[in-house]
């Protein structure tokens, strides 16, 4: 049986992540933190979920959590889980992080910690999305620069960045498939006179609204043809069993940074 912790237990994906963890055999919910001063802290991680009370209180010290569980699962706040890849190092813990947005100095601080322990990390841990990431980057790498990649996304109105990690990612796996470098041929707004659009560029674009939990669409723009590949999201409970799946599989695994192509497989 694995041990399991879950960082920003009362979020979003927090909560989704308690009741897949107790669904799942070979997983034990071990304990749960929030932010200090987060309104959850004290109470019952089975109350949390409109489950029975399972005698498990949400704490708010990480070094804690990670002293009782042997995978911690991170979906918080860029420089909280910096913050938390640091610790779990220090403390032999495994950690699957799925927190977007991270910075460069939050990303080194990851690349460090995974020097010492096991962390899996991906934008997105759907098994739909880690076999979109595959296909973007073969029909980028087919096709060629005769047609120009578009990346369209939509998230709930409570999404704090953009665009989003897994529009980022997608982004990536398509400069991949082309060779070159996301950074430099990356377009991630349009606004005003932008002139026509250079050959090679990679576009974003990103809607905003209502409960949408995440839709994605890579779009190849040719002349005379298009072709698009897609996801849609319909419930949290896809990232949440990707990423309990991710925590068995990083559970007594050296040190070492992996992406959801390690953990299905996928070469
Ligand atoms: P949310 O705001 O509902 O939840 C985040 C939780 O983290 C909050 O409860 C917050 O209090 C808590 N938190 C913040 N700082 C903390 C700290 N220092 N210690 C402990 N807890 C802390 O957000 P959400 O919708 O659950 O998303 C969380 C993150 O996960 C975002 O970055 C989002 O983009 C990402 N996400 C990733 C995937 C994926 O598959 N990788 C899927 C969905 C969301």
């Amino acid at each position: 049986m694995t041990r399991i912790g879950i960082l920003g237990c009362g979020g979003r994906m927090g909560r989704a992540l308690i009741g897949t963890v107790l669904a799942t055999p070979g997983a034990v919910l071990a304990g749960g933190a929030e932010r200090p001063g987060a309104p959850d802290i004290g109470g019952d991680l089975g109350l949390l979920v409109g489950q029975d009370a399972l005698g498990l209180v949400v704490g708010d010290d990480p070094a804690a959590l990670f002293a009782q569980c042997q995978v911690a699962i991170d979906f918080t706040a860029p420089a909280a889980t910096a913050r938390h890849a640091a610790a779990a190092a220090l403390s032999d813990t495994a950690l699957v992080i799925g927190t977007t947005g991270l910075g460069p100095s939050e990303q080194a601080a990851i690349a460090a910690a995974a020097g010492r322990v096991a962390i899996v990390q991906a934008a997105n841990f759907s098994l739909g999305v880690s076999l979109l990431l595959a296909l973007t980057e073969l029909v980028a790498a087919r096709l060629g620069s005769a047609f120009d990649i578009e990346i369209l996304e939509m998230h709930h109105r409570h999404k704090v960045d953009a665009p989003s990690g897994t529009a980022l990612a997608l982004g990536r796996a398509a400069a991949a498939g082309r060779r070159v470098s996301l950074a430099q041929v990356a377009r991630r707004s349009r606004d005003g006179l932008t002139g026509p659009r250079p050959t090679g560029e990679i576009g974003f674009a990103t809607l905003r609204g209502g409960d949408v939990v995440g839709d994605h669409q890579v779009i190849f723009a040719g002349d005379g043809e298009r072709l698009s590949l897609g996801h849609q999201a319909g419930d949290r409970g896809i990232f949440a069993r990707g990423a309990v799946h991710a925590a068995l599989w990083a559970a007594g695994r050296g040190p070492g940074l992996y992406g959801m192509t390690d953990v299905l497989d996928l070469g």
